[in-house]
């Protein structure tokens, strides 16, 4: 049995007015009846062009049997109401409008983009209540006496699914390590996103992927040197897909690493240049595939732009609400900083919740003010695509961007980072690393007892990295 769903049609108007018509169907459906054919043809021809509904249908080995859609599109809040009805009643109890609404899920959120889509049903619809369930539909509360329908107020139920729960994307966890210098401090482990060892790589390459699945791509370049957590993640992304990646190389620091391995493994295609020539080197990349009739997509390097910060907000969303499921507060948020991203989304999140909490990013690489500069650009490129309207000062006084751990650069180490990296291995079991992790832990340490903080929640973010452990032993 294959079930698919495609736009309504005009020859399906006599399918709509037989099944709307049937009392069976229309017991929990509120037309004015009877429906006429010329008024429905009338009303496809007026609604076909709108764009706040959409109308499908649903067939089984290519045979409509019921209709399904979206009503009240609302594009700033990027939410619609769906709706669905068997009309065929030989397919109910089948299976067929659990598919069917999985399919024009994918509708809503991929190509339409929306953020929710949400629905009601008469509470004595329990057969309804049901299905919506098993799909993942959540019951947010009853609307009473919501409608006047055959004689009497009707009680209805409202069911929403965001995008995030769609898309089933998982909230990564939140261990307590316990008392740190007179703070109680926990980790968020983006390291266990479970696609190639995780990582804040893998949490942005996610929302890449979502963008290259729906479009006209057959390959992705990027890049990234041999030890970027960034490249292993998007290249295994890719070979997943069965596209080739291509990543563009700095020749500094072209050593192999676990990640670089990792590539190999994934037929990523690594194309070396000296430092100062990546640019031209990537434009030179993504042409001749052009050029060659491939379609190409380009990641920046790091996953940097308004799509890797998206992905940080969303950690953000997830950070307040294991807050409120646990009735905690963090005053601090802890975490490494390299080209930004990471940043720029915790504190957009910040921002717009209007959130009073110390984000510190401990610099892996760069120097203030250039450094904190490219945060502050990614922040404000991100708020003015929402369009929200933030002072430079709001945006200022949120990035804390500490530059004082970098050592001589990045990748460089020092005895104490490597004390560290061990000493949180060997007591939690979480392998950090030299480059990111383990820095950044190693530096709020400092941090904290330099400013001798005293009695505070402080969260901080395991961004992932874990092959890079391994390097470190070897
Ligand atoms: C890339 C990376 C970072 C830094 O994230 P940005 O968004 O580039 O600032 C931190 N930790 C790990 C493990 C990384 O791979």
């Amino acid at each position: 049995m294959n079930v698919s769903v495609r736009k309504f049609e005009l020859k399906d108007v006599p399918y709509k007015v037989a099944w709307i018509n049937d009392p069976e169907n229309n017991r929990y459906l509120h037309y004015d009846l009877p429906l006429e054919i010329e008024k429905t043809e009338l009303w496809y021809e007026r609604t076909k062009d709108r764009t706040d509904r959409y109308d499908a249908v649903i067939e089984v080995d290519n045979v409509p049997v019921g209709l399904i859609g979206l009503l009240s599109i609302d594009e700033k809040s990027r939410k619609a109401e769906y709706y669905i009805t068997i009309g065929d009643r030989d397919y109910l109890h089948q299976g067929v409008a659990v598919k069917a609404t999985k399919l024009l899920l994918e509708v809503a959120f991929g190509e339409l983009k929306l953020n929710k889509v949400f629905l009601f049903t008469e509470c004595e619809n329990h057969a309804a209540v049901r299905a919506y369930e098993r799909i993942g539909f959540k019951r947010e509360g009853v609307v009473e006496q919501d409608i006047f329908s055959k004689g009497r107020y009707i009680d209805r139920y409202i069911y929403g699914i965001t995008r995030r729960k769609f898309y089933r994307q998982e909230n990564t966890p939140v261990c307590k390590l316990g008392n740190i210098c007179g703070n109680e401090v926990y980790m968020k482990r983006e390291d266990l996103i479970s696609f190639s060892f995780g990582g804040n790589k893998a949490r942005k390459a996610k929302l890449f992927f979502e963008e290259i699945d729906l479009g006209q791509f057959d390959c992705v370049v990027t890049y990234g040197s041999s030890s970027s957590n960034h490249c292993r993640v998007v290249s295994n992304m890719a070979a997943a897909r069965g596209m080739k990646c291509y990543i563009i190389s700095p020749l500094e620091g072209a050593k192999s690493t676990y990640n670089s391995k990792l590539m190999d493994i994934f037929g990523a295609e690594r194309i070396t240049c000296p430092v100062e020539k990546v640019s031209e080197t990537i434009a030179k990349t993504i042409q001749s595939l052009q050029e060659n009739g491939r379609l190409p997509y380009f990641i920046p390097g790091g996953g940097h732009g308004n799509v890797g910060t998206q992905a940080y907000l969303d950690c953000y969303e997830e950070i307040r609400q294991f807050e409120k499921e646990n009735g905690i507060w963090f005053d601090y948020i802890f975490f490494a900083s390299g080209t930004g991203t990471t940043q720029a989304g915790l504190v957009c999140g910040q921002i717009l919740n209007r959130d009073k909490r110390k984000i510190v990013g401990i610099s892996i690489a760069r120097k203030s003010p250039y450094g904190r500069d490219i945060v502050l650009e990614s922040i404000r490129e991100y708020l003015s695509e929402v369009e929200v309207p933030i002072t430079e000062k709001t945006i200022d006084d949120a990035t804390i961007f500490i530059d004082d751990y970098v050592e001589t650069g990045y990748g460089a180490s020092s005895e104490e980072i490597q004390i560290c990296i061990m000493r949180i291995m060997t007591q939690y079991g979480i392998p950090l690393d030299t480059t990111y992790t383990g820095k950044a832990f190693a530096g709020m340490l400092s941090h904290i007892k330099q400013e001798r903080l005293k009695g505070k929640t402080i969260l901080f973010i395991h961004t992932g990295g874990t092959p890079l452990f391994f390097d470190a032993l070897a």
